[in-house]
């Protein structure tokens, strides 16, 4: 490994939010010889991205509803399975249907998923039990897909080590607080250090990817962006009682997923809508019939021990005020340029979810270069980022020619 550092190609990004979305980013832009600054006010990873299922969907979920979106999950969670595998259990899912009605929606549920290229195939219940035996032995028909199970933080851990490497600087417990702006431009964005230092950092674009806080980061730019936070509960059940991604052979709704996690199982989860960012607390309610849909899937679970229960929120793009909006709102991503607002050099990446982290980043990215008049392309789908051990490890500067690619070395 070489120790110099990556050749950057004079421009400056700030990006605003240590989570998935503006982790990938970073890694992404670096790989194009940005120079980034990740500013996160907590620790990374510490908004919604550290607190979801840890589901990387293969899109099935999806398919009946949005296929473009099932067709991106298939592409993206394939990927990451070869440029991160060292933070993915690569188990497989089934879909149950627990009774007739849910049955009944078998075949376009399939046809649904081949159309999404999603390799999703029906098997007898006896076959289904012998891959997962803690499966209801109820169960009337089942499907099996590529679903898979992630580590929420390590993950993202993983492209940050590399942003790291290639000489991002990456500010935790940094707090944005104002953003420069001279001749409809962006200048510098205003940050607040845990130790109570201001410092005015100098850019020439900065990304708003804060989650459900970006209307509050846009405000501090003046610009409005609409998302719309919608809190859910997730419960962990102690021990490994399902050892595959489980879902319900039904139309997606609450507490029809359980994701298998170390040695918990974790069952997801409900949806509300929310006005404000948090922070959010699941009800007594919520894990209890959480608890209750999951033994349904999983009879085991009916007395397994609880681990845990807490909540987050989905930063959905657009407005959705109330639970049917919420519900039908896209999960697509936004990438949203304030320039048609009279604000150059400020974007907005919204909605979106975890499996689908590096493409979000990727089109940001392209906006944001589009914009400085920078023309390296997209490196983020071919070039594997270092164990997230790495961040842990002392600083081993590196080139982008020194990261192996998917395809082999380079
Ligand atoms: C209950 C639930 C379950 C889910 N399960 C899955 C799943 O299984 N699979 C999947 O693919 N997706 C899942 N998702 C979706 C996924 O979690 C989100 O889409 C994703 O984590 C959003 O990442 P983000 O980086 O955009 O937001 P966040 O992770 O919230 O990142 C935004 C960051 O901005 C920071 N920030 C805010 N204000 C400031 C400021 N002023 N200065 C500096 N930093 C600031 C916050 O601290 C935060 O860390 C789930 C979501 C929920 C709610």
């Amino acid at each position: 490994m070489s120790a110099r550092l990556s050749a950057h190609v004079g421009a400056r990004v700030c990006i605003l939010g240590g989570g998935g979305t503006g982790i990938a980013l970073a890694w992404d832009l670096a790989l194009r010889g940005i120079f980034v600054t990740l500013v996160e006010k907590g620790e990374f990873t510490s908004g919604t991205t550290g607190r979801h299922h840890g589901q990387l969907h293969c899109g099935a979920r999806y398919a009946r509803g949005d296929v473009a979106i099932a067709r991106e999950c298939m592409e993206e969670s394939s990927l990451l399975k070869r440029l991160v595998p060292q933070t993915i259990e690569n188990n497989g899912g089934l879909f149950l249907a627990l009774d007739d009605e849910e049955a009944s929606g078998t075949d376009e549920f399939i046809a649904a998923c081949h159309a999404a290229t999603i390799p999703a195939r029906e098997l007898s219940v006896a076959d289904a039990l012998k891959l997962e035996p803690a499966a209801n032995p109820h169960a009337v028909r089942a499907v099996w897909v590529p679903d898979a199970s992630f580590d929420a933080y390590r993950l993202p851990a993983s492209f940050l080590a590399g942003a790291r490497a290639l000489g991002a600087r990456l500010l935790n417990f940094t707090r944005v607080v104002g953003v420069e702006i001279a001749q409809g431009k962006v200048r510098g964005v205003r940050v607040l250090h845990a130790d109570g230092r201001e410092e005015c950092i100098p850019c020439d674009a900065a990304v708003n990817a804060g989650g459900v806080w970006a209307a509050e980061i846009g405000a501090l730019a003046g610009v409005h962006i609409p998302v719309s936070p919608a809190p859910g509960a997730l419960v962990a059940i102690k021990g490994r009682a399902a050892q595959l991604v489980l879902s319900r052979l039904a139309p997606p709704g609450d507490g029809d997923i359980l994701v298998p996690q170390r040695e918990l199982n974790i069952i997801g989860s409900t949806q509300r809508m929310a006005s404000g960012s948090g922070p959010f607390f699941p009800t007594a309610e919520e894990i209890i019939f959480l608890r209750e849909r999951a033994a349904q899937l999983v009879p085991a679970l009916a007395t397994a021990p609880l681990h845990a229960a807490w909540a987050a929120a989905r930063p959905l793009s657009g407005t959705a005020n109330t639970l049917s909006d919420g519900r039908k709102a896209s999960r697509n991503f936004t990438v949203l340029d304030h320039g048609s607002e009279g604000l150059r050099g400020f974007f907005s990446i919204t909605g979106g979810k975890a499996t689908v982290l590096r493409a979000m980043a990727e089109k940001a990215a392209d906006a944001v270069c589009a914009y400085m008049g920078t023309d390296s392309p997209c490196q983020s789908a071919r070039i594997k980022p270092p164990s997230w051990r790495a961040l842990f490890a002392p600083l081993e500067a590196m080139r982008v020619e020194d990261f192996n690619t998917v395809g082999g070395d380079v």
